[in-house]
């Protein structure tokens, strides 16, 4: 094999054949990668997937001198740095899991030019020995893998990423190519300004999927939901299901393995130990399913992942897009299927409204939500608008749910004036806010124990919402939240009035609602592409 191989100068084509064992050069790589191979800086926005790496490991062949690679993703550097070896690559890391001996021996191994590829945690450029050793050799590029940890607007900032600004100055004539799958214009331009990235160039690579189907349910019974899906079309299948709370993981691993499906559950709470050994049963087994909290995931490579299910609703769109872009790395199809329910938007406003930091944060986290509970609620094909999302321009797919099985659209202003007077009529009256249960309790006119306790059932609009079933009016309130119509505050997730409200009470705007299906449909399995 090429072990210790010197690659310095040959073409890039030809590393990707001999190291690499592959054929072509996928979107975008060629031209990044020959971009980074003549000094240039560069600024990678590429999915899940995409092939990111390679983007940097064959500039750091072909480069004189050691590649430097900053990525936060220390559980994986072990794996990343054995699979090199693996194909004959020279590389190595320093990360606070090793020992000092072992720190040593890489090192030494950087001083005496035998590395191609160095890992590094974040943290370890905070430490000065490091930033001395790396001036006593040869540095080729530095590579800044999950660069959105950079930015504010990233879903995972990390206060360490700060420091990277300073590589620039300190060597101004090594190539920078920072790497993200995460490209909103807003983190793109803030990882350019706080990297010092400026004359960097930009290569954004299409954030389409195609393969992975995307399906987004309203939540009644979540377990058994995720039964039906899986025994219907995943039977035997590896997938991820990602769930909110480490309770909710381990009910949710014990639900599917009591109902024989092999799972294993993940997430932070686990001793190091189990984690790491669940994390490789995924990788080297067929047919599991890892259920986990989004602690779970970052840079794992499993081309056969056919599902990610979230049976919670994910913080932010860009989360969500970096959570479903882990199936179908292999290019063939793949489902990510979501379930929410009005007490998702009820506990994650509370989460919101009760987090640590300042208002710009909470109102940061508010608008992530508001734009996840608009991709949850349209009427519109889920691949334009997750696109859009990301500021690319396409067309409707074809291959998700609202494509494949279009959802009506009704007239909701009605009842939309119904629901907000009920919310206007106890806050005006009687001073008080509720959450969504008692309202629709009163809309429907059920004489609950609450209800009598409160003297609800007096109120003009008790039993006013008749005409829809329960199932109508808790889209209505979710609907309603995802337009702005309506908002959740405080602890029990009471319903308030926001500025647009008044517009619906005054008739001066109409409601565009989706109709709640009777049952989920199911629409067809993805044909091969
Ligand atoms: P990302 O970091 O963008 O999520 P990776 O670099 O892990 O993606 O690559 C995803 C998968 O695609 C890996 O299994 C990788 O080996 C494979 N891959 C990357 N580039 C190519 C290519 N040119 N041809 C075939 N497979 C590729
Ligand atoms: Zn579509």
């Amino acid at each position: 094999g090429p072990t210790g191989a010197d690659l310095t100068g040959v073409d890039p084509l030809e590393v990707l054949r001999r190291v690499f064992g592959y054929d072509a050069f996928r979107g975008g790589q060629q031209e990044i990668i020959e971009h980074v191979v003549g000094g240039g800086d560069a600024l990678v926005l590429m999915p899940t997937g995409g092939g990111k790496s390679l983007c940097y490991q064959i500039p750091a062949l072909v480069r004189k001198g050691v590649g430097v690679v900053i990525s936060p993703l220390i559980a994986l550097m072990q794996d990343q740095v054995d699979a090199l070896r693996a194909l004959g690559v020279r590389a190595g890391f320093l990360n606070s899991t090793q020992d000092f001996d072992e720190r040593r021996m890489v090192e030494a191994e950087f001083l005496a030019g035998e590395l191609d590829l160095l890992y590094l945690a974040p943290e370890r450029l905070r430490v000065d020995a490091t930033l001395r050793l790396l001036d006593r050799g040869t540095i080729s590029l530095f590579a800044i893998d999950e660069a959105h940890c950079v930015a504010q607007w990233g879903h995972d900032f990390r206060p360490d990423y700060l420091a990277l600004s300073a590589l620039h100055e300190r060597w101004p004539t090594v190539p920078r190519i920072a790497l993200t799958a995460t490209a909103t214009k807003a983190t793109h331009a803030e990882i350019a300004e706080r990297l010092n990235l400026a004359d960097a160039k930009h290569f954004v690579a299409s954030f389409d999927r195609p393969n992975i189907q995307y399906r987004i349910v309203s939540k009644a019974e979540p377990k058994r939901q995720l039964l039906d899906l899986l025994r219907a079309e995943h039977a035997g299948d590896a997938g991820i299901v990602y769930c909110l709370s480490r309770a909710s993981v381990e009910k949710t691993a014990e639900f599917l393995v009591a109902n024989g499906i092999p799972a294993l559950p993940y997430h932070a709470g686990l001793d190091a130990r189990i984690r790491a050994k669940n994390q490789s049963r995924f990788l080297r087994e067929d047919g599991l399913i890892m259920v986990a909290t989004i602690a779970f995931g970052m840079g794992i490579d499993k081309p056969d992942v056919r599902f990610v299910v979230h049976l919670d609703l994910p913080k932010s769109v860009e989360g969500y897009y970096q959570e479903t872009g882990r199936a179908g790395r292999d290019g063939l199809p793949s489902t990510a299927w979501l379930a929410y329910g009005l007490q998702d938007v009820v506990q994650q406003r509370k989460m919101i409204d009760t987090s640590e930091g300042d208002d710009a944060h909470r109102r940061r986290l508010g608008t992530h939500l508001d734009a996840m509970l608009a991709l949850c609620e349209t009427i519109e094909c889920r691949r334009v608008r997750l696109l859009a999302y990301f500021d690319q321009d396409s067309t409707a797919c074809g291959n998700c749910d609202t494509c494949l099985t279009p959802p009506e659209s009704w007239d909701g202003t009605v009842p939309a004036q119904k629901l907000l007077s009920t919310v206007l009529r106890l806050q005006r009256e009687r001073r008080q806010k509720f959450g969504a249960g008692q309202v629709i309790d009163i809309l429907l006119g059920r004489k609950t124990a609450k209800v009598i306790q409160h003297d609800h059932d007096s109120l003009t609009v008790f039993g006013i919402g008749e005409d829809l079933r329960e199932a109508e009016w808790r889209g209505v309130v979710r609907q309603l939240l995802a337009q702005g119509l309506l908002a959740v505050e405080g602890d029990y997730g009471t319903l308030v009035l926001t500025d647009a409200s008044a517009e619906v009470l005054g008739r001066q705007r109409e409601v565009l609602l989706r109709r709640e299906p009777e049952k989920a449909a199911k629409p067809a399995r993805a044909t091969r592409s």
